[in-house]
């Protein structure tokens, strides 16, 4: 059993799961996402990345992989919430806040927007990103701009900046 050759120490976790699988043809299929788990906590890129990139690639790779992560739309919740929690523990271990991959490190001069998926920068208000389509823009003054494309008026959240 490939579970077990990889993680002889993990009996009661093998366990558990032989027993959920008997009981449940669906948790049956969910059997190789709880393998999934632990070889990704162990071999995830971001994982490997953080035993071997020096630290500003790392912050950088990890950034990317995080922000694709936290923004995707990946067809299996669970495991993009797992996965997520795998990333921001091996970030954490390198002393990272993961908030702060988030945001861009440094505000271009102007800009009052920027798109956390991708840190695309924008010099005005818009509801979605030009270049990666992510509708959740975020101002520099922390509001996340919510507005229809159309409605334009952006006079109170910018007294407020
Ligand atoms: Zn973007």
């Amino acid at each position: 059993m490939l579970h077990k050759r990889f993680f002889p120490q993990a009996g009661s976790a093998r366990f558990k799961a032989g027993i959920t699988i008997l009981l449940s043809p669906i948790a049956a299929i969910r059997a190789s996402d709880a393998l999934a788990r632990d070889l990704l906590a162990a071999y995830h890129p971001v994982a490997v990345a953080a035993a071997i990139l020096p630290a500003d690639d790392f912050r950088e790779f990890a950034g990317e992989q995080f922000r694709r992560n936290r923004f995707g739309d990946h067809p299996c919740k669970w495991y993009q919430e797992n996965l997520g929690r795998l990333m921001e523990q091996a970030i954490r271990r390198k002393g990272i806040k993961p908030a702060e991959l988030l945001r861009p490190a440094r505000r271009e001069s102007g800009s009052v927007a920027y798109c956390p998926r991708c840190l695309a920068q924008y010099l005005k208000d818009r509801s979605a990103c030009s270049d990666c389509g992510f509708e959740g823009m975020v101002g520099f003054d922390g509001r996340t701009r919510s507005m229809t494309p159309d409605a334009g008026m952006t006079g109170a959240q910018k007294s407020k900046a």
